[in-house]
């Protein structure tokens, strides 16, 4: 439990890859507070399990990741809560695909504002934090878009290859603070966001159901296999350890090697 007396930020945590970073550091013995949307008995029932792991207060922040102010009132209660905010995870996020031609403005500028926009906002608000306790983890969540592009997702591309950016930045800004910026870039993990794009890939390339999962989801891969919210969230744990001090303003891709080929 190297991560006792530790509080984390997960935004983004009700499911798929939030989720099992949010069991992975409770497993450490970390303060969890998690968000996101859902149903209201799950997000109860995680939030007990993670408490029940930890042995540690665990939190749940309905922050909409769209709303400055609700970011940083999250952070600000966690920080009231526990004293502190030791690591954020900046991971909410939604997809969309669709030719640009037929792409609706106001879904730009939700995936713009919930993948990319929300990180600047949280880590504006737990810098300040980490800076003044001399130690501090962020880790977002980004992409093999943040490094390659696929047809029919430029807002998602755009919104990834942006956290990149700022993730540098910030690594950067926070160096000499004993603080950590990175991103890790997962290839296709079967969650309900790679689900929810099926229907709207089989329609903007002509494709069927199968044809999407073989010759487009798990072609990209050459393991041929799903990356899982597990092996994600390992990385996740490996970057909050004092042996990953150094490992700052990274994008460490996990995807199967989509981006090798
Ligand atoms: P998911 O749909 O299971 O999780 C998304 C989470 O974001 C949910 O908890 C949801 O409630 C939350 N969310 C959405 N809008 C929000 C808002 N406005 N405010 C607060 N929370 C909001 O999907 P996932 O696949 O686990 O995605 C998690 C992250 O991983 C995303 O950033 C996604 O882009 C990234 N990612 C996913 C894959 C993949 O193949 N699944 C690959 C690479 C990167």
């Amino acid at each position: 439990m190297f991560l006792k007396g530790k509080t984390a930020i997960v935004t983004g945590s009700t499911s798929g890859i939030g989720l099992a970073y949010a069991r992975a550091l409770a497993a450490e013995g970390a303060a969890v507070t998690i968000n996101g949307f859902g149903d209201a008995d799950a997000i109860e029932r995680a939030r007990t399990e993670l408490e029940a792991t930890s042995g540690a207060p665990a939190r749940y922040d309905a922050a909409d990741m769209t709303k400055p102010e609700q970011i940083a009132a999250m952070v600000e209660a966690t920080a009231a809560a526990q004293g502190g905010v030791d690591i954020l995870i900046n991971n909410a996020g939604i997809q969309h695909v669709a030719r640009i031609e037929d792409f609706p403005g106001e879904k730009m500028e939700a995936i713009i504002a919930i993948n990319l926009t929300s990180a600047w906002y949280a880590m504006q608000a737990v810098v300040p934090l980490m800076k003044k306790a001399g130690w501090g983890r962020i880790i977002s969540t980004a992409s093999a878009h943040s490094l390659v592009a696929s047809p029919n997702k430029s807002a998602y591309v755009m919104a990834k290859h942006g956290l990149v950016g700022l993730t540098k930045t910030i690594a950067l800004e926070t160096a000499a603070n004993g603080v950590t910026v990175n991103c890790i870039s997962p290839g296709y993990v079967w969650t309900p966001l790679v689900e929810a794009q099926i229907p709207d890939t089989m329609a903007s390339r002509g494709l069927t159901r199968e044809q999407v999962m073989n010759d487009v989801l798990l072609a990209a891969q050459p393991t041929k296999e799903f990356v899982t919210p597990e092996q994600v969230a390992a990385l996740a744990l490996f970057l909050c350890r004092d042996e990953a001090a150094s490992m700052t303003g990274a994008n460490l891709s996990m995807d199967g090697g989509w981006t090798a080929a």
